[in-house]
């Protein structure tokens, strides 16, 4: 097709080599949890178009809200002026997001939130004249591709050039039953350090790491054990918010809240790229001050886009409509019917679902596994029958948008069945 051609002279591609990678797909048009080829194929988003779409694709309310304030005022510098978009967007969220939370800063993506929560928390400590150097964060963990979120992510293959470039952290161990005592003297070591100033994590899944999940109890008790110790709670709620596990929040599951959230992807609901850090009275507090050493000097030249945050406004509209909260429980029960089939599956080694994700680790011990052949080939076996899935490793998961329909749902799993049966 013309277009490869194009886009291969001069696009690059994210997370993609540059040689040997699967063709790429060219899309007409995107509408609910389906996208449309160009060679007219349908293909059922059954990832989010990572895990980013919340209402499904092309959604004519948020559209409307886009066009509406583009032709109003597109775009405006932050400092020193500020709109409706931006200060509606900031009361909404702010009253869902679990109790406490004092402003809302806005920023340009996942990354730049954390950015944003990372340098919050570190100033918190050197406003008060007590700069504190150690960051905790949970093993396998992934906060963003830009320098601060690479820094307390885990430390892997996929940023191995740049670990000279980051700076240290304290990794605890991803809890789980079988570690949990372990993890628990650990993290009351990392805590007790007087250098230890923040918390960083995913509550109840990491999504990168492969859809891995751990028990609110568990992660209350990690929380609580930061608090009690002075530290900075950072809830990096990115892929986990506005709705996705089931609550509005991660932390609605918790008892002890975050100081900070670092929020984005289904916050437009997919639409336009936008980040929000939100932070309590007790990080406020200590810029609350005229004097210029203490103020937060940090900005993005898009901060805060009129269009975006109608885009979100919009989205959030929806969000809290009764017919969201109905999709949730439809997809919930649905997964939950899925997790029952697979859970004595001899290919399928743990099944996990946390809300509307749904996470199966395949055993790959057998030799004729399809996770002994490349990444590839999974990921077109699924293409070709009609659904995108993006395996992590050896763990296939299911991330749809809200509005998928159940004939839409139960075709991704009949393609995961299949799957189970032939690879
Ligand atoms: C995706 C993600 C990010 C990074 O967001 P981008 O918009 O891709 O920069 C950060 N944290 C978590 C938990 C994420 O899933």
């Amino acid at each position: 097709m013309e277009i490869l051609n194009r886009d291969s002279k001069y696009v690059w591609h994210p997370f993609t080599p540059l040689k040997g990678a699967p063709e790429l797909i060219p899309l007409k048009s995107a509408r609910g949890a389906l996208l449309h080829t160009m060679d007219d194929r349908i293909i059922i988003d059954a990832v989010s178009s990572w895990w980013v779409n919340i209402h499904g694709h092309s959604h004519p309310a948020i559209a409307e809200a886009m066009y509406q304030q583009a032709l109003t005022m597109e775009h405006v510098i932050f400092a020193g002026f500020t709109h409706e978009p931006a200060v509606k967007l900031a009361e909404s969220v702010i009253g869902l997001l679990p109790e406490g939370q004092a402003k809302a800063f806005y920023s340009d993506d996942g990354s730049t939130s954390v950015e944003v929560g990372l340098k919050m928390a570190i100033q918190y400590w050197n406003n008060q004249g007590t700069p504190k150097k150690k960051v905790i964060a949970i093993d396998g963990a992934y906060h963003g591709d830009t320098f601060g979120a690479m820094a307390v992510g885990e430390r892997g293959v996929f940023n191995e050039v740049f670990h000279p470039f980051l700076f240290d952290v304290d990794y605890v161990p991803f809890p789980t039953e079988a570690n949990w005592e372990e993890v628990l003297q650990k993290f009351e070591q990392m805590v007790s350090d007087p250098e230890a100033g923040v918390f960083i994590f995913e509550p109840l899944v990491q999504g990168a790491s492969g859809m891995r999940m751990y028990d609110s109890i568990k992660l209350n008790q990690l929380m609580r054990m930061a608090r009690d110790h002075g530290l900075v709670l950072i809830a990096d709620e990115v892929m986990t918010g506005f709705g996705r596990t089931g609550t509005w929040f991660a932390t609605h599951q918790t008892e002890e809240k975050a100081d900070i959230y670092c929020l984005s992807k289904g916050l437009t609901g997919g639409t336009l790229a936008l980040g929000m850090t939100t932070c309590n009275q007790k990080i406020v507090e200590v810029f609350d001050s005229s004097d210029t050493s203490k103020t937060f000097f940090h900005g993005h030249s898009f901060t805060a886009n009129p269009v975006a945050c109608a885009a979100a406004n919009a989205s959030f509209e929806l969000l809290t409509h009764p017919d969201c909260r109905k999709n949730l429980d439809r997809i919930i029960l649905h997964h939950e019917g899925f997790r029952k089939e697979l859970v004595d599956h001899p290919k399928v080694r743990t099944v996990r679902q946390c809300g509307t994700i749904i996470a199966m680790e395949i055993d790959t011990s057998g030799e004729t596994s399809y996770f002994n052949k490349s990444r590839n080939q999974i990921y077109d076996f699924f293409i070709q029958r009609g659904v995108l899935l993006r395996p992590l490793g050896n763990v296939v998961y299911i991330l749809p948008p809200y509005v998928i329909t159940d004939e839409e749902l139960e075709k991704v799993y009949e393609a995961i069945r299949e799957f189970l049966v032939k690879f």
